[in-house]
């Protein structure tokens, strides 16, 4: 784990914005104390009052400035007193409040002093994920296979490569030493026995430097199934192990789980925080880590960016003016849709009866500020996680993890109302397996779902995290692709179908071929998105008709 020191430098930015600031906002609390104490008694603007000096408390914390929170705790606490209990604000308590602004600024004049420098060395876990590895970067995967069957290193070689891997392949480890000029792969997929005058692949393994910063991950694939070969070869740092005659799915999945290449998209976190200075620390922090923020600082404007940027989690803040935290937590529970996203409370509240009252609004936690950022991190991470879980269950296709059909349809609407507004082209492929019956019919049902497996796993490699992927029903995928227009999207159909063509699919000892047909249909060639559906449909009709392992575009005239 290491700082991380993009998110550093944003933060320290924030947190000298935040010093400069800080008289003004001691200011405003003097102005308005000074109206509270000048004009007849009105209940909102004592409210504001004490929201303000409330917000101080909260923010105060965060930004280096710990001294102040309890000062300004109490403020707020004395004035929500003489809110509730409509007390008198006689001379005894003007006074009392007054001291209480007089040390705010003796506090930050004198803010050298007490300012607790910690706060601009966070500590920023690394992120957990890939979000921050770009498409290019995940292509360029490296593979190393030593395999002293030709036959075998090269089909292995030619399979790995269809999805999207890097590789370059040895007869034995001595060739390997010799040509592969020290660059390190990110796996090595390693046969035992090789002749006899070549070390074996496990000593040949177990001599690997690994020290190198880069962690290379090693598959043995072998004939021998023995307990003692096995445990030499997880001594030897093995982290599979695939018997000969090696079943191409496990050995794709098993490399996918070990460079684990299917990109996860980034958590997204809503925060609704009437303070900016406070949304952008906390957007900060997050950001650091990979996930992706949206800052809502009027609470009244948080319902467009729930559909629109569709988060996984909300961060709350408790108190805002005209809507509290509470009022929006059971306003968005309201929705179907948002029935269960966690919403997490973050106040300097620290009454534990109003803690209570949030979480049972519907709070999924209550972070008191100043909060710990890797609290933050951690609470955040707990609760987006499961909530990913909860959708994939409701959206995703149990046997691919793709998107199921109403899934892939709904985003099929969405993402045609973002390209018709900003006029950027949209192509959307319906794609068909070629004569599935058949793989069904000779090689049994469990097989035919490993084709279908292996057709899903090679669009997740292929297409661009932006791309959106479903199986629309059984053997048939839908694929919407951003910014691309249709001889584009034809383009990328195409290697996609000479790519899955030359996959070989195994059935016990019986290897076979198996191809695919898709239909594409783009904005603005079609205007709807009913019909861009309907066009790729009967595009794919067509390409079927044509004689199957083609890709067809909709022209205008089809509709
Ligand atoms: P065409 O080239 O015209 O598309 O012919 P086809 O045989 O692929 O098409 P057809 O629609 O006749 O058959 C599709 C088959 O896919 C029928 C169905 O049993 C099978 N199928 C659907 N879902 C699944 C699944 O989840 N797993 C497996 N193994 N088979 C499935
Ligand atoms: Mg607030
Ligand atoms: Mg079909
Ligand atoms: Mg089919």
């Amino acid at each position: 784990m290491k700082p991380d020191n993009n998110t550093q430098e944003k933060l320290n930015d924030i947190i000298n914005g935040y010093a400069k600031q800080l008289p003004d906002k001691i200011k405003d609390i003097e102005t308005i104390c000074e109206q509270v104490f000048s004009l007849p008694r009105d209940d909102d603007r004592l409210k504001k009052f004490h929201r303000i000096v409330h917000t101080l408390a909260g923010s105060s914390g965060f930004f280096g400035y710990k001294i102040l929170v309890e000062p300004a705790r109490e403020l707020s606490k004395l004035i929500k007193n003489i809110i509730e209990n409509n007390i008198d604000l006689d001379e005894i308590l003007k006074i009392q409040i007054k001291k209480y602004i007089g040390y705010f600024n003796e506090l930050i004049n004198t803010n050298d002093k007490f300012k607790n420098q910690d706060v601009t060395k966070v500590f920023i876990k690394t992120p957990n994920h890939e979000a921050s590895i770009t498409q290019k970067e995940q292509k360029e995967k490296l593979i190393f296979i030593v395999e002293d069957d030709k036959y075998l290193r090269e089909s292995l070689s030619i399979q790995i490569q269809n999805f999207g891997y890097k590789v370059y392949s040895f007869a034995n480890p001595e060739d390997l030493q010799k040509n592969s000029k020290n660059i390190v792969p990110s796996l090595i997929i390693a046969d035992i026995i090789f002749s006899e005058n070549s070390i074996s692949g496990i000593d040949f393994i177990s001599k690997l430097d690994k020290t190198t910063n880069e962690r290379t991950f090693v598959i043995f694939i072998s004939t021998a199934n023995d307990p003692d070969t096995r445990l030499r070869a997880v001594k030897a740092g093995g982290d599979a192990y695939i018997t000969k005659p090696i079943n191409f799915s496990n050995l794709i999945e098993k490399i996918e789980s070990l460079l684990n290449t299917v990109e996860i998209d980034p958590y997204r976190i809503l925060i609704v925080e009437d303070e900016p200075e406070l949304s952008s620390y906390y957007s900060a922090i997050l950001e650091g880590t990979g996930m992706k923020t949206m800052t809502v600082n009027d609470p009244s404007k948080v319902f467009a960016p729930l559909v629109n940027f569709y988060p996984d989690l909300i961060l709350m803040d408790m108190y805002m003016p005209q809507y509290s935290g509470i009022e929006i937590a059971k306003c968005i529970r309201q929705m179907d849709s948002f029935f269960s996203i966690p919403i997490v409370f973050l106040s300097a509240e620290t009454d534990k009866n109003k803690q209570m009252a949030a979480m049972s609004m519907g709070g999924d936690d209550f972070l008191i500020k100043p909060i710990e950022p890797n609290y933050l991190i951690s609470s955040v991470t707990i609760r987006a996680e499961r909530m990913r879980i909860l959708r994939s269950f409701m959206e995703k296709d149990g046997l691919t993890g793709l998107f199921n059909h109403t899934k892939i349809k709904e985003n099929l609407v969405n993402a045609f109302k973002y390209s018709s507004r900003n006029n950027i082209p949209l192509s959307f492929a319906m794609i068909d397996i070629d004569s599935f019956k058949n793989v069904n019919d000779t090689y049994g049902h469990p097989v035919g779902d490993k084709v279908i497996v292996a057709m899903s796993k090679l669009l997740q490699q292929r297409l661009r995290s932006t791309d959106i992927i479903g199986r629309y029903g059984g053997e048939e995928f839908a694929v919407i692709l951003k910014d691309i227009n249709s001889s584009c999207a034809k383009n990328i159909l195409n290697d996609l179908c000479v790519n899955f063509s030359k996959i070989k699919h195994q059935a016990g000892d019986k290897e076979f071929f198996v191809t695919f047909s898709a239909g594409i249909a783009s904005f603005p060639n079609f205007n709807d998105p009913v019909d861009l559906c309907d066009a790729a449909d009967k595009a794919l009709y067509k390409a079927k008709n044509f004689g199957k392992n083609q890709v067809v575009v909709a022209e205008k005239m089809f509709c």
